[in-house]
């Protein structure tokens, strides 16, 4: 019988970083540890901070929002609460909503639900379907990853949080920073560094207290702690470049444990560098919805525009303005 390196209790799994064998409790201790190390080196919060949850109803939002919930019982002066935005995709969202208001009712938490729907006049099913042909066209998870993101700052900012956390965890962070190697997206480096600061008040500062956490250990973690997550993949998945560059790290860790470990800190290396190059472009104004932008247009505006949802006359009348 394999026994806890800790306890001396049955083991019932073995630590991705040493690989040592643990017992349950001896798991979750050691997980709940490295998040609460990991929020500290990165200087995530601060004792009076309003936080918004990201919320999706997945595993990593759901072990975030029920960890950060834990945590948060120590500091009295700071808030949190939780935002979910409804992408609309058939017969995969509706499900995740409904296990996203369950644990929140759970939680007793303030929950503000948003979708594309009300917000852009169509849910992403409907943008795939109208993106089709067109000549600028981009992968469903593209325009959900635009959408969603500036829809979650303004949501924040509109509703007064000082922060938002995020579910994005180890593998999360290791396949995006290759996904922009591979795709030669510096300036995208530059946006994962970590102690990135907002450029503009407008921008709500985004934290990931689990990216030091493996996707593995985040299943295991919420396994153990019985918490409900909501298990199916989005249809779209299957066509993203993210999930090849998954495929491949999987089988890359087959040779290299630690490849995730080895691509976190390669990740905090270059995009401080890259950060530090950047950190004195200038901040301007979407000239269609006022949001900050690095460009004259931002990426949702942009988007939006080729789709039709936005008219393209706007622009004009808002340059006349
Ligand atoms: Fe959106 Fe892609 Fe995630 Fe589906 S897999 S929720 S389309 S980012
Ligand atoms: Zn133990
Ligand atoms: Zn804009």
């Amino acid at each position: 019988m394999l026994t806890c390196k800790f306890c001396g209790k049955r083991a019932s799994t073995i630590l991705t970083d040493t690989f040592y064998p643990v017992c349950k409790e001896c798991f979750m201790e050691h997980f709940e540890k490295k998040v609460i190390r990991t929020i500290r080196e990165y200087k995530m919060f601060d004792y009076n901070d309003r936080i918004a949850v990201a919320y999706s109803g997945g595993k990593d939002s759901t072990v975030l929002l029920h960890l950060l919930h834990k945590i948060e019982e120590n500091f009295p002066k700071s808030e949190l609460f939780v935002i979910t935005i409804d992408e609309g995709i058939k017969g995969y969202r509706d499900d995740a909503l409904k296990v996203a208001r369950e644990n929140v009712k759970e939680l007793g938490l303030e929950h503000h639900i948003f979708s594309f729907k009300e917000l852009y006049g169509a849910t992403l099913d409907e943008i795939v379907e109208i993106s089709k042909g067109r000549k600028n066209s981009l992968k469903p998870c593209s325009y959900c990853g635009i959408l969603r993101r500036y829809a979650i700052n303004v949501a924040a900012r509109e509703l007064g949080a000082t922060k938002v956390a995020t579910g994005h965890n180890l593998d999360d962070e290791a396949q995006s920073f290759l996904i922009n190697l591979l795709r030669k997206d510096i300036r995208r480096i530059g946006h994962l560094y970590p102690f990135k600061d907002v450029k503009s008040e407008l921008f709500v500062k985004r934290v990931k207290p689990l990216r030091k956490v493996s996707e593995r250990d985040i299943v295991l973690y919420a396994y153990f702690k019985d918490l409900k997550f909501h298990e199916v993949t989005c249809p779209y998945a299957s066509y993203s470049v993210r999930n090849f560059v998954r495929k491949f790290i999987n089988e890359v860790s087959q040779v290299i444990p630690n490849v995730r470990q080895n691509l976190l800190k390669s990740l905090d290396y270059f995009s401080r560098k890259v950060y530090e190059e950047e950190s004195d472009k200038e901040i301007k104004l979407c000239k269609v919805c006022k949001e900050p932008t690095s460009g004259e247009i931002c990426k949702r505006c942009e988007v939006l525009i080729d789709l039709g949802l936005i008219d393209k006359n706007k622009l004009e009348s808002n340059d006349e303005g």
